[in-house]
């Protein structure tokens, strides 16, 4: 019997917070009373004990290992998630600065963190997906960015319409800024190309109560003395993430997800690997019954971590996800604000979770089509 049954767990393909490794869950128990070697609990350790700076120099040096981070960047562990970091980014990188922040809006996460922009200087939309219902997404090649521009604001996936870039935006002259929430350490990134790199933890990379935000150190200059100093990048990044007290307990347990991908997984191209090869058993049966399943994303842009498909209507939707229900599989309904089905399948969910959803849908569509 598979692990994922040992515990009565069920496929939990919820968005966010989202299925974690079984072993980091189990180490996390084991470890909960007492951390070993230091007799108490990482929930009850100062942030400036000598244990907890271990921890965090060891989950910064390993995410510098697993993500390739050259020499140049800050890795910072923040709070009030990617939400937060929607205001921080134009409140360090735009306010005052009488340059224009360019964005590209591609669907839900990307509109919200412009209306924050907005809020501190100039913006300016390079390209709206809007017309196409935020199913499609732009070449880069076709992203005339400027030069002059405060930075480049850019969502490589959109969680809620189920779209991803492929490929990283290259050679771009402006700071580029990428919301990486929903498909942070699901596979390589080449992070040179970026000026700052956001993901709240709870997607992919952990627990919630923690967001990462990796910053190019010339940045950490941008940012008036005048901000609440808790919003500027240059005060975590001068205290080592520990400017106030930080989620402990949540960076230690991303630091566990970040030597599982390292130890267990062996790195983000063999996670990338299998996350492609599970997305592929959910859009075949897509496009095995074309009549009766309707993916949101357009085939080139298809996300690898939330697929998101109608089916002829409301109420054999419905009839799926009591089904669904039934095989064991959780947390289907697509966000409210586009409906349908949404199977988050980040990096943790189990391929047997995948495949017990992928029979599913063929047998459904076999017996409804
Ligand atoms: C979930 C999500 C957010 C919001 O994250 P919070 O931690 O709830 O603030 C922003 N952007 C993307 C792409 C997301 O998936």
């Amino acid at each position: 019997m598979s692990a994922t049954k040992d515990y009565g767990r069920l496929f939990n393909f919820s968005a966010g917070p989202a299925v974690m490794p079984v072993s980091v869950l189990e180490r996390m128990r084991d470890e909960l009373l007492c951390l070993p070697g230091v007799g108490s609990s990482i929930l009850e350790i100062s942030h400036r004990s000598k244990a907890f700076d271990a921890i965090l120099d060891r989950t910064i040096d390993d995410l510098k290992q697993l993500l390739g981070i050259p020499a140049g960047y800050s890795v910072l562990f923040l709070q009030g998630g990617s939400r937060l970091q929607f205001s921080m980014v134009p409140m360090n990188l735009l306010r005052d600065s009488g340059r224009t922040a360019q964005y590209v809006i591609t669907g839900t996460w990307g509109k919200s963190a412009l209306v924050e922009a907005v809020k501190e200087g100039k913006t300016e939309v390079l390209w709206d997906g809007k017309g196409g219902n935020y199913s499609q997404l732009p070449r880069w090649s076709d992203v005339k960015v400027s030069p002059e521009a405060a930075y480049l604001h850019v969502t490589s996936n959109e969680t809620i319409q189920g779209i991803q870039f492929h490929d990283d935006p290259t050679g771009v002259a402006a700071p580029v800024v990428s919301d990486m929430s929903s498909d942070f350490l699901s596979r390589p990134v080449d992070v040179s190309q970026y000026g700052l790199i956001y993901a709240c933890a709870q997607k992919n990379a952990g627990p919630a109560g923690v967001t990462v935000v990796i910053i190019r150190d010339d940045l950490l200059a941008r940012g008036a003395e005048s901000m609440p100093g808790y919003l500027l990048y240059r005060n975590h990044a001068e205290g080592k993430s520990c400017y106030n007290t930080p989620p402990t307990f949540a960076i230690y347990a991303m630091g566990l997800i970040v030597r599982w991908l390292l130890d267990d997984i062996g790195g983000l191209g063999k996670m990338a690997e299998a996350n492609r090869s599970k997305a592929a058993l959910l859009y075949d049966a897509i496009d095995r019954f074309p009549a009766f399943y309707q993916g949101h994303a357009e085939k080139s842009v298809r996300s690898m971590m939330n697929v998101t498909f109608r089916l002829p209507n409301e109420e054999l939707e419905g009839a799926f996800l009591s089904e669904a229900k039934k095989a064991g599989c959780t947390d289907l309904k697509g966000h409210r604000s586009v409906g349908g089905i949404r199977a988050s399948i980040y990096n943790a969910m189990p391929r047997e979770g995948v495949e017990t959803l992928a029979s599913l849908m063929t047998s459904f569509a076999e017996r409804h089509g």
